[in-house]
């Protein structure tokens, strides 16, 4: 196992509700340490530049709108596996499915309103590091 960095999002439905220090308290008690944070509110452009890998998906529009609807707190997140690690404490992209615990499961209303955000890999971790945070190492 090695000490990785990833990309959070509390995402713009989370903050607006209320549960950013909730959710940083998981991080935290799953180990994860925050090595740079900026609470953001995104332009749909910057949106659409996030997350362009799902541009022509039907959900494309509703999901760029949204996450440019209101501030985000965008954190890089550093531990042990932290790439995959955070995908579990986040649960599943659909909370129906997200298992008990789960950011997702407390705090996601719908899979597109689903709270966080976690880079699914170790390519996207360093295209997502370097999109909000250019002067920070990817790993
Ligand atoms: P994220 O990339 O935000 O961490 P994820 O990797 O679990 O989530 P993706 O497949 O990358 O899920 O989808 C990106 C985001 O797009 C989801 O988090 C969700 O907000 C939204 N989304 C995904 N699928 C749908 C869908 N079928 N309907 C509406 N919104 C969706
Ligand atoms: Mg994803």
């Amino acid at each position: 196992m090695a000490t990785e960095r990833t990309l959070t999002i509390i995402k713009p439905d989370a903050v607006a509700a209320g549960h950013v220090g909730d959710i940083i308290k998981m991080f935290e008690a799953n180990r994860f340490a925050i090595v740079a944070a900026r609470l953001v509110n995104l332009s749909k452009k910057e949106a659409e530049g996030f997350y362009a890998v799902h541009r022509g998906k039907p959900f494309f529009e509703s999901l760029t709108k949204f996450m440019s609807s209101g501030r985000a707190l965008v954190m890089v997140l550093e531990g042990e596996n932290a790439i995959a690690r955070l995908r579990e404490v986040m649960g599943a992209t659909n909370p129906a499915h997200a298992a008990p615990g789960t950011v997702r499961k407390l705090y996601a209303t719908s899979i597109e309103r689903n709270a966080v955000h976690g880079s699914d890999g170790p390519e996207t971790a360093a295209f997502e590091i370097g999109y909000f945070f250019p002067d920070v190492e990817p790993v």
